[in-house]
């Protein structure tokens, strides 16, 4: 623990002073842009990847970055999304995976997964993709093999998260959006779901616009129909 307490003094003496008042500012309230949602593996660092200051990003990490589908059962990340859509008014939602992930390596063999029910089952989320991908990527091995199944995870979870009430009338609105990235640790790049070509490419450099997993407009409510209000 001494490394942790010796960072925070670290913390407290180098970085707080400098960003006092946008503390003081967010002690009364956040309204981040963004919910991030990704895998709880240490390698995988939102804030420092988006060089984001406090309050801009609404961060949710569980194994697998899994959003599990609308249902009876209420998760803790299905709560959050709720909450991040309907109070914070977050403008989009992103699912982050990322290479060298170990819930996609046991997804891979899963008899890493023995004497591990609670895990075993929380990758149940995840069968979508286990599927999909020994269809899709049946020829391929290894590392091949583990890319496009991380990448057919978050596909499989975004489309659990249009499952959401919450999430299906943001977009129907059009006033949130939602993507799907996978982070490479070994080269620091990121890649996206380009949900008009239905495949990952690289996230081009600034000034370009980034691909969206949303639907094309033609799925969206038109405004002015079907009651509902008018965006923000
Ligand atoms: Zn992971």
């Amino acid at each position: 623990m001494e490394r942790m307490i010796d960072g925070f003094a670290r913390f407290r003496r180098e970085v707080f002073p400098e960003q006092r008042e946008v503390f003081e500012q967010l002690a009364k309230g956040q309204s981040p842009h963004t919910m991030f949602i990704t895998c709880a593996d240490s390698r995988v660092m939102p804030e420092m990847m988006f060089s984001a200051q406090p309050g801009e990003l609404f961060v949710y990490r569980n194994i697998g970055n899994i959003v599990p589908p609308y249902a009876q059962h209420v998760s803790g990340v299905v709560a959050a999304v709720e909450y991040a859509v309907k109070v914070l008014e977050v403008q989009h939602i992103v699912i982050c995976g990322h290479s060298d992930c170990g819930a996609m390596k046991a997804l891979q063999h899963p008899g890493k997964l023995d004497g591990m029910p609670s895990v075993q089952s929380w990758l149940k989320h995840a069968d979508v993709a286990q599927h999909v991908t020994a269809e899709k990527c049946a020829h391929l091995h290894g590392e091949d093999y583990l890319r496009c199944l991380t990448e057919e995870n978050v596909v499989a979870q975004l489309e659990h998260l249009r499952t959401l009430p919450a999430v299906a009338v943001g977009m129907a609105r059009g006033n949130l959006n939602i993507h799907g990235w996978i982070f490479d640790i070994p080269d620091a790049e990121l890649r996206a779901f380009d949900g008009a070509e239905g495949r990952f490419i690289d996230v081009p450099v600034s000034g370009h616009p980034v691909p969206q997993a949303s639907p094309m407009a033609r799925f969206r409510i038109a405004r002015g129909h079907g009651g509902l209000r008018s965006p923000r």
